[in-house]
């Protein structure tokens, strides 16, 4: 196995990583600081802007595990996790989090320091039931209270703009934060949460834009740099720092459309990439450079920020602000046809000349039916497809870094005859 750091274009990408030090940097203090401390998932969205709001501290122990993963101590982890008895077919980031709790933080030079244990944990179960079991475990585990937020699947757009799956969502919000209150003795201030909601709304339409932009050829940024914005759009969303970071952000992929500069210095192909990209190995990205290639749209980062009717979001409603979206983020949550109507419309609208399959072995949820959307890709639009690429997001050991290789570089050689034609 060999794994490779990004190369990045962008300079924001090194401000995005300096926030993020400082977010760790920040949690590591709370509790000397007697600060309350919530734990969450990534998942949850937009719910680090109520913990925020309550004045408690948010650690989002599942981007930890990417955080470990990058730091090459994601297959250590599993394996510490595997020897307490989690079976390996369970989710990556799960197992990454249990070797962390199960000894990894004494034995292993954990990043940060660690994670400051929680006070209280909330959850949305977002795209599995696994966050819900994960977060119940750890509420057992360290004996604090914890919430599940819950809904029942959705299956298509038509059923995400049903009024009662709304006033559904508004109702569990509702009692999460009544969940909250309760247990910490501290009132929400609604004010705030207002506050922190325009901050994360603004942030989403910056980088919405410079999704948009992405479109342009050349592509001023690729995959290697997009990757991680997911990280200050959620760890840090809603505050004043993530939006000027965002603002910064889209000024420099503005300026560099304007004067025409790439990802890469002579751009020949575009490539999609289907989903969760290898944390432990983001260089990835950087290999298809050599094919004068650059990836140009990924569903992954689409999760976490609605993706229609952005504009219609009001700060001022925070409940329905909050809920729409829980509801309209998160594409794979979807069924398969609305999903890869989304999927197959961003290889139109981003003019791919071939597309990256991934089944993420550690997830699974997103490699669902990419057998089925290939065939639509190359029957439909007439372009190469990799096979469905095994490769686990955070536990490194099954990476095969000579084999993925090879098969990017078979798929090059078919998207170089296929646009010859
Ligand atoms: S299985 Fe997938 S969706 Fe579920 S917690 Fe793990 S990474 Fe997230």
């Amino acid at each position: 196995m060999t794994t490779e750091r990004a190369v990045k274009a962008l300079k924001s990408s090194l401000v995005s990583a300096q926030l993020q030090k400082k977010l760790y940097a920040e949690q590591s203090k709370a509790r000397e600081e007697g600060k309350l401390i919530c734990w969450l998932p990534v998942g949850s969205g937009s719910l680090g802007t109520v913990v925020r709001a309550m004045d408690i501290v948010p650690v989002f122990a599942d981007n930890y595990s990417t955080v470990c993963s990058a730091k090459q101590l994601g297959g250590q982890l599993c394996e510490i996790a595997e020897a307490k008895g989690y079976s390996t077919s369970l989710c990556s980031y799960f197992r990454i989090n249990m070797g962390y709790l199960e000894g990894g933080k004494e034995s292993l030079p954990m990043p940060f320091g660690g994670l400051p244990d929680p006070d209280i944990l909330i959850c949305y179960r977002h795209a599995c039931f696994l966050y819900c079991k994960w977060w119940s475990l750890l509420g057992r585990r360290f004996n604090k209270p914890c919430y599940n937020i819950d809904f029942p699947f959705i299956r298509s757009r038509a059923e995400e703009k049903d009024p009662d799956y709304l006033k559904y969502h508004i109702t569990r919000i509702k009692e999460c934060i009544s969940f909250l209150e309760e247990h910490t003795g501290r009132k929400m201030d609604y004010d705030r949460l207002k506050e922190n909601l325009r901050g994360l709304h603004k942030s989403w339409q910056y980088f919405l834009e410079v999704q948009n932009m992405r479109k342009n050829i050349p592509c001023p940024a690729g995959a290697e740099d997009i990757m991680g914005q997911v990280a200050p759009l959620v760890l840090l969303g809603g505050t004043a720092e993530t939006v000027d970071y965002f603002k910064g952000l889209r000024d420099e992929v503005k300026e560099r459309v304007e004067n025409k500069v790439g990802a890469i210095p002579e751009e020949k192909y575009r490539i999609i990439y289907s989903h969760l990209p290898p944390w432990y190995s983001v260089g990835f990205f950087n290999y298809l450079h050599k094919f004068d290639a650059v990836c140009v749209w990924e569903e992954y980062p689409t999760d976490f920020h609605p993706q229609w009717d952005v504009d219609k979001f009001d700060p001022e409603k925070p409940l329905e602000f909050l809920a729409k979206q829980l509801l309209y983020a998160l594409v794979p949550k979807l069924g398969t046809k609305d999903r890869y109507n989304a999927f197959f419309q961003a290889v139109k609208d981003y003019k791919a000349d071939g597309v990256i399959l991934v089944n993420c072995l550690g997830c699974r949820i997103p490699g669902a039916g990419m057998a089925l959307f290939a065939d639509r890709v190359r029957e439909e639009l007439g372009i190469p497809c990799t096979p469905v690429l095994d490769i686990d997001q955070t536990d490194p050991r099954g990476y095969n870094d000579a084999m993925i290789k090879g098969r990017i570089d078979a798929f090059m050689e078919m998207v170089e005859q296929s646009k010859k034609q």
